[in-house]
């Protein structure tokens, strides 16, 4: 090895050609500050945004994009945040930037409900694998949509424009205990109605699931997917691409249900949100 080799090794002269990395106070959001379990945007000065490699919030990738001269990614506040999030920034220059975000409470109601009492009781083993097995595999739409392109140019919609009989993040109690909170939206409908997709996206997941019936699963891609339970029928296939607005499936009473409606689901990787911090309302 020659004089030069070393040299090159030791000299940081690549560092000092790098952009400068931006500063904490260089990235804002909107809203401000997000609420627990909703949608907002993060967005960066344009100038600087060249010099960001990968950002990262609540375990998810974001995914900036530039419209025009502005500079900005969705990004998601998990639904039981209550100190803040911080946002991690990887510069082209290898420094890292800790950007701290105030969240604001959710401030969900609390929800009493009463259930069939074969759920009542604890699932069996089983029951709990099969429904842990379908868990995993909603996740694995979830984790696979950071990898397709954005799909969607125009606002989400409901997939309903019936009455909303019970909002997200509620908490529920089961016979006075409190179990889980309600991490969709549910939209009013006799069973055999139309569900429409609330994006164009590709249908990644049709299948008969224990709690949610009959279900799909669409990707929206850069993170965004949608998920519509209890169908009385599917009308789509996987690897479908679907349109914005598109009718696919029925609303129905499969799975854990009291009566038949669609539960809507939107997630930002493996964050579900409130629906309708994202859905357009007209
Ligand atoms: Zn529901």
């Amino acid at each position: 090895m020659g004089l030069w080799a070393m040299v090159a090794g030791v000299l940081p002269a690549t560092v000092a050609a790098q952009p400068p990395c931006l500063a904490p106070r260089d990235v804002s959001f909107a809203p401000s500050p997000p609420r627990a379990g909703t949608l907002f945007r993060v967005h960066l000065p344009p100038s600087l945004a060249a010099s960001v490699t990968t950002a990262r919030l609540a375990g998810e990738p974001l995914h900036f994009r530039t419209v025009g001269d502005s500079v900005s990614a969705f990004a998601a506040v998990p639904v039981d945040s209550t100190r803040g999030l911080t946002l991690a920034l990887l510069c082209t220059n290898g420094a890292r930037v800790d950007v701290r975000i105030p969240t604001r409470d959710g401030e969900y109601p609390l929800e009493r409900l009463t259930v069939a009492p074969r759920f009542s009781a604890p699932p069996d083993s089983a029951l709990q694998a099969r429904q842990r097995r379908e868990a995993a595999r909603a996740a694995e739409v979830s984790r696979a949509s950071h990898a397709t392109p954005r799909l969607f140019t125009e606002p989400f919609l409901v997939p309903r424009t019936t009455r909303i009989t019970s909002g997200f993040g509620g908490g529920r109690t089961f016979n006075g205990t409190v179990t889980s909170r309600h991490m969709g939206t549910d939209y009013a409908g006799a069973v055999g109605a139309p569900v429409r997709a609330a994006n164009r996206g590709i249908v990644r997941l049709v299948d008969g699931f224990h709690l949610g019936g009959n279900v799909i699963y669409l990707d929206h891609g850069e993170g965004l997917v949608t998920a519509y339970l209890h169908l009385s029928r599917h009308r789509v296939a996987e690897g479908d691409t679907v349109s914005r607005g598109q009718v696919i499936g029925d609303v129905g009473a499969t799975g854990r249900v009291t009566g038949p409606h669609l539960h809507f689901i939107v997630r930002y990787g493996n964050v579900t949100v409130d629906p309708e911090s994202v859905v357009e309302r007209k």
